[in-house]
């Protein structure tokens, strides 16, 4: 486990906080994810519409919907859909009720 890091900042996995793993073993820790979650689930209005598609760190897909790109480290990015996937994930594990539907 302590070899896992947030692909997003690098930090070590730690049991303190909560890690959503892609699906090829990149992971995404709960920081991160409420950044990623500001910048593209809140941020409805401003849509890119001149997006390129760009490569999901976490799904490993070709993405045209809005990204989160890590600051600190511009390689990593996940798509919408992986945030809400992740949020979804880490709410399970922490009864986070204000997320549930
Ligand atoms: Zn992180
Ligand atoms: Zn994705």
């Amino acid at each position: 486990m302590e070899d896992v890091l947030c692909d997003f900042c690098h930090t070590p996995w730690t049991l303190d906080r909560p890690m959503v793993e892609g699906h090829h073993g990149s992971c995404i820790c709960g920081n991160c994810l409420r950044a990623a979650w500001a910048l593209t689930v809140t941020a409805q209005a401003s849509d890119r519409p001149e997006a390129a598609p760009t490569k999901c760190t976490m799904c490993l897909e070709e993405r045209t919907d809005r990204l989160f790109q890590s600051p600190a480290f511009p390689e990593a990015f996940i798509c919408l859909r992986c945030v809400r996937l992740a949020s979804r994930a880490v709410a399970r594990d922490q009864e986070d009720a204000s997320t549930a539907e």
